[in-house]
């Protein structure tokens, strides 16, 4: 039987605003996720057993239950048992290439990329649209990672909205190699800090988030204006990690001061990118904070804006 190639591609924040809790214990949400070039290489092949198998070499990609492309193949057996006993079992191997608990929604996107290969591989012919139901049940980045391109994300993050693609930017991110933030702590402690700013009744709520959608950035990526979408990042999470974690803080002002179009930490961080308008000037930035911080725990990409999800190689 044939295996599946895949390709997932990592995410990152233009816009993360918190607007206030949900009866469900998530926050209320609206942000701008933005999908780049930077992918993890997903291989699905069907074996005879029915049992689910993780490979990946990353140290901190962890190979049991609790992976999210196992937790993705298994709801797939669960939902689709006839086709599981028929096609067999999985294995999955990952070539991790985005970094780890970085911001860059990973673990979510090597989830996407089994529920879109395995809809392939045992033919059930689930739409996009029902596809990404079954993918926010396992987490709410999932959905965005599934479609790609630039859409704006409420609710938990797993009610999209695409918007104009902006494929024609680039990025330089740049990740301690040995610094992970947990998400949870730092949406707990943005909780602590800022919980009398958060909104509770209903027509706040969508007052908030209609904001969003006529915000100078949403503006800036309708006019594909580069500058416009640059000057109007911003990403609420920064206010608590950023004083938390001075290297992350540290490394914002110099990719800031290296130049381009604005400068941000995507999701909980610590990952931070700068946006270029161009792949010579990302190139040149690189250049400059590797000079500026001469740190071997420092690593630092370049990619482009992407405007697809996940796609099938093969
Ligand atoms: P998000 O932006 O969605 O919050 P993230 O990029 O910050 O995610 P991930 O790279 O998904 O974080 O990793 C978070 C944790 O999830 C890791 O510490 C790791 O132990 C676990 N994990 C489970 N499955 C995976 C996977 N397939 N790839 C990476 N990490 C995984």
């Amino acid at each position: 039987m044939k295996s599946y190639s895949l390709l997932a591609p990592a995410k990152i924040n233009l816009d993360l605003e918190i607007i206030g809790d949900r009866p469900d214990g998530y926050h209320q949400l609206v942000m701008i996720l933005q999908s780049i070039s930077l992918a993890d290489h997903i291989l699905i092949t069907p074996h005879k057993a029915q049992n689910i198998t993780v490979h990946c070499t990353h140290s901190q990609v962890p190979l049991d239950q609790s992976n999210l492309a196992y937790r993705a193949a298994k709801l797939m057996q669960e939902h689709f048992s006839e086709h599981s006993a028929e096609y067999g079992g999985l294995d999955i191997t990952i070539e991790k290439n985005i970094p780890v608990a970085a911001g860059l929604a990973g673990g979510s996107t090597d989830a996407a990329a089994v529920l879109v290969g395995i809809n392939q591989l045992w033919e059930i012919g689930l739409t996009q649209p029902e596809l990404c139901s079954l993918a926010s049940q396992l987490g709410s980045d999932i959905p965005f990672c599934i479609g790609g391109g630039t859409a704006i994300a409420t609710g938990r993050g797993e009610e999209l909205d695409p918007i104009l693609d902006l494929d024609h930017l680039f990025v330089v991110l740049g990740k301690y190699e040995s610094l992970a933030v947990s998400t949870p702590w730092a949406y707990q402690a943005y909780r602590q800090q800022f919980l009398d700013q958060y909104l509770s009744d209903q027509d706040s709520i969508k007052n908030r988030i209609s904001q969003t959608y006529s915000s100078p950035l949403v503006k800036g990526i309708m006019e594909k204006n580069g500058q416009k979408i640059g000057q109007f990042l911003h990403n609420d999470l920064e206010k608590v990690v950023l004083p938390e974690y001075g290297q992350v803080a540290h490394l914002k002002e110099t990719m800031k001061k290296a130049g381009g179009l604005g400068t941000l930490m995507s999701g909980s961080g610590p990952t931070v990118f700068t946006l270029c308008e161009s792949q010579q000037e990302a190139d040149h930035i690189h250049t400059q904070v590797k000079a500026q911080i001469s740190d071997p725990d420092l690593t630092l990409w370049v990619a482009q804006l992407s405007s697809t999800g996940i796609t099938i190689n093969n």
